[in-house]
């Protein structure tokens, strides 16, 4: 993976701003789980959408007023986000934006890569062909979809191919690993890949399911191989800004 320093854009790591989650005030009626929820949908949206940026601090109290919410459903919130790695919880420092370092990365997509070669067989022996047509038919209507929507959200679509391939190995506790680690891939993505990086997947895809349905598994391992390297190689990792004000760093600064 490349680790580019992408523009820091000279604000350091900036304090979370109300414009930044949007008017999503949980209404005073809903109940302590539906505002739980909701804080969370609109952390986790703002995070894929690259509103908020890996390091970004989000102080519990300012959530609370933001969300007009209490701390413990707040903490509880930032758990759940913790638990999910789109937060870091740092000891006595409070709550940042998950910022996974170039190893931890390394490892996801390393861990990745030997998943996806090992359910690829599976998936050759098992497949019906009507398992391939259907398989066919959900790239191309996705294929479709990405072109309609914005790049951020092609990486939630590009991922259910890989995830129908986990389905179709037939192996449900492969399948369970499979999704945890594409969602976190799916994250690292949103979280460094710059805006107007992302690429289109699906000839790589259809490759793929070619190879497989010619029984030729060998050849779909070294494609899928390239595929995720590729993927890994469009992220690039946001270094450590060192040129923060005192502002930035004590969080005071408005912009
Ligand atoms: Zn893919
Ligand atoms: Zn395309």
């Amino acid at each position: 993976m490349s680790s580019t320093a992408t523009k820091s854009d000279g604000r350091g790591r900036p304090k979370v701003r109300p414009s930044i989650l949007g008017d999503r005030k949980p209404s005073a009626r809903a109940s302590a789980a539906e505002r739980e929820q909701d804080i969370y949908d609109a952390i986790v949206a703002s995070v894929m959408g690259q509103r908020l940026k890996p390091g970004t601090k989000l102080p519990e109290l300012a959530l609370c007023e933001l969300f007009g919410v209490g701390r413990s459903l707040v903490q509880k919130v930032l758990q759940r986000l913790a638990h999910d790695h789109v937060v870091q919880l740092r000891p006595n420092r409070g709550a940042i934006v998950a910022m996974p370092s170039p190893e931890e990365v390394g490892q996801l997509f390393e861990a990745r890569r030997a998943l996806e070669a090992s359910i690829l067989p599976l998936v050759a022996e098992r497949a019906t062909r009507a398992n391939y047509a259907s398989l066919r038919r959900q790239l191309r209507e996705e294929h479709k979809a990405m072109h309609r929507y914005a790049q951020t959200q092609w990486a939630g679509l590009a991922s259910a191919f890989h995830l129908r391939l986990g389905e179709l190995s037939g192996n449900p506790i492969l399948y369970r690993y499979l999704s945890e680690i594409i969602s976190r891939c799916s994250l690292v993505v949103a979280l460094f890949q710059p805006p107007g990086n992302a690429t289109c997947e699906h000839e790589e895809h259809v490759r793929v399911v070619d190879y497989l349905e010619q029984g030729n598994v060998r050849a779909a391992q070294k494609e899928m191989k390239r595929h995720l390297i590729d993927l890994e190689h469009h992220i690039h990792l946001v270094e450590e800004s060192t040129d923060q004000s005192l502002a930035d760093m004590l969080g005071l600064a408005a912009e």
